[in-house]
């Protein structure tokens, strides 16, 4: 059984009142973490800290980056075994797209830092520079969906433009977060620069966002909870990033590669049970191509591999939309039943027959469940992508009109004849209810500071 511990001011801190951490494999306890309800100690040591390390250089800065990817990547079995263990994913999953992604994060950002060019504008008569400071201390709360991955996205930017930091991983995956402290304590880094607090939501996550002296907040979640984060931080005039919820389309248009699409939209509708934001929930077909298309998709389904949801719970919401669809008057195509062992699995679920504006097509499930609907044409398919109140991702897939129609469709990412493949210095965000702003690379740069002008006049 794991102790889970809070990492305040360097020193791991246990409580008197704690709650289990169970994994969806087989609903076992795998470890106790400590519920924390406010997070004055965390400012405290973060507040302490901050100075010195804003005035580090970003050079020095982003060998401390280097120093914890180097130690991530020494113990990267760990991580995925650990991250394996506490979300049920696949090893393989949790190995090369969580555990190396994690890694990646901070490598990524110390490279991105030592690159990072000055911005000056030149007048005829003054030159302007822009001196980028720190914002102080910022709070940094993720989701179980893909733990580690999601909170290191954040901490090696935030850590590198010279902020301190309270993070708080998700209540339902905490492990990744507390290694990450232990790496942390293991190469040194600075006392009070990276705080990391456990407990629920609504207690020490809202903590976070009301205490007066965190000046920004970096939220990824669902939409509900980020409009309360959203409502709590403003009258305080908090900087604020939101990554939110998505119902994201995969488009195959009739002159779509097939050998490559079938296994592309399929990884896009099932990669992690369906629970990234990013994955392609509603599947359009051309007309023209949908029986085919069909055929070897369900049949390429057979031999994908998921693990459970990340709860019993959430499996009871997953399980809610396939009774919903029926209703709605969907065909079950393949899945939509529990197999008979314990754990929270659910068979990946393909669905038919729906309208594009039902409720099952248009909510986010965040689980192994697909909405598949023919089009006629390009504007069809344009209308029924952008149809939701949501607008994260997506992909189309043709061999001459992807950019066109990529181009065309409401969201913050869409990609052409791939999916999750991901440049870390490009733009990361949505549109409408997915979300506010952009992370990655220098988005996230600009996030994590105030961006100061100096006007100096010439002789
Ligand atoms: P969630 O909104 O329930 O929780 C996210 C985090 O917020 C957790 O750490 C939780 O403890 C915390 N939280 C809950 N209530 C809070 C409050 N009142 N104040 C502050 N923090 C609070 O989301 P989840 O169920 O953990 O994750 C799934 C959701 O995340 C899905 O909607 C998914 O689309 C979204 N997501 C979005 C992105 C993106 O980049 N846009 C990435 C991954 C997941």
């Amino acid at each position: 059984m794991i102790q889970v511990k809070n990492y305040i001011g360097g020193e791991f801190v246990t409580l008197s009142e704690d709650f289990d951490d169970i994994s969806p494999l087989d609903f076992s306890v795998i470890a106790k973490v400590p519920r924390t309800r406010n997070v004055d100690d965390a400012v405290d040591a973060a507040k302490k800290a901050q100075p010195m390390w804003g005035a580090l250089s970003i050079e020095q800065r982003c060998d401390w980056l280097d120093k914890i990817a180097n130690e991530l990547e020494n113990q990267i079995e760990e991580i995925a075994r650990l991250e394996s263990m506490d979300t049920g994913k696949p090893h393989h999953v949790a190995l090369n797209v969580d555990a190396s992604r994690s890694v990646n994060n901070f490598r990524f950002f110390a490279d991105f830092g030592r690159n990072m060019e000055s911005q000056t504008f030149e007048m005829s008569d003054a030159t302007n520079y822009v001196v980028r400071k720190p914002i102080g201390i910022v709070g940094l709360i993720s989701p179980w969906n893909l733990p580690l991955y999601l909170l290191s996205w954040k901490i090696a930017p935030a850590l590198l433009m010279g902020n301190s930091i309270v993070a708080k991983p998700s209540e339902i995956t905490p492990l990744t977060a507390h290694f990450l402290a232990n790496i942390c304590s293991q190469v040194g880094l600075p006392a009070g620069v990276l705080n990391i607090v456990h407990g629920y939501g609504p207690e020490v996550g809202q903590a976070i966002v009301e205490h007066p002296e965190i000046k920004a907040i970096s939220f990824t979640g669902g939409t509900s909870t980020g409009k309360i984060v959203a409502a709590t931080a403003a009258p305080m005039f908090k900087k604020l990033s939101l990554e939110l919820g998505g119902k994201n389309a995969s488009i195959v248009l009739e002159d779509a590669d097939l050998d490559v699409a079938v296994p592309g939209v399929l990884r896009a509708s099932f990669l992690n049970s369906g629970q990234i934001c990013l994955c392609g929930s509603r599947v359009l077909l051309h007309s023209s191509i949908y029986d085919e298309f069909m055929e070897r998709y369900l049949q390429e389904l057979k031999s994908f591999e998921i693990g459970p949801v990340i709860s019993d719970e959430h499996r009871s919401k997953v399980v809610s939309y396939i009774d919903l669809a029926k209703q709605e008057g969907g065909n079950i195509l393949a899945g939509g039943n529990i197999p008979d062992k314990v754990g929270a699995w659910i068979e990946p679920t393909v669905i038919s027959g729906l309208s594009h504006t039902s409720r099952t097509a248009t909510e986010e499930i965040f689980g192994p469940v697909v909405t598949v609907h023919p089009f006629d044409s390009d504007e069809e398919a344009i209308e029924m992508a952008n149809s939701t109140q949501y607008g994260l991702a997506g992909s189309v897939w043709s061999k001459r009109k992807g950019r066109e129609v990529a181009e065309k469709i409401d969201s913050g990412m869409v990609w052409v004849n791939t999916w999750l493949h991901r440049d870390l210095r490009v733009p990361f965000g949505g549109v409408k209810d997915s979300g506010v702003g952009r992370e990655g690379g220098m988005w996230s740069l600009g996030f994590f500071s105030e961006a100061v002008n100096i006007c100096v006049m010439e002789d």
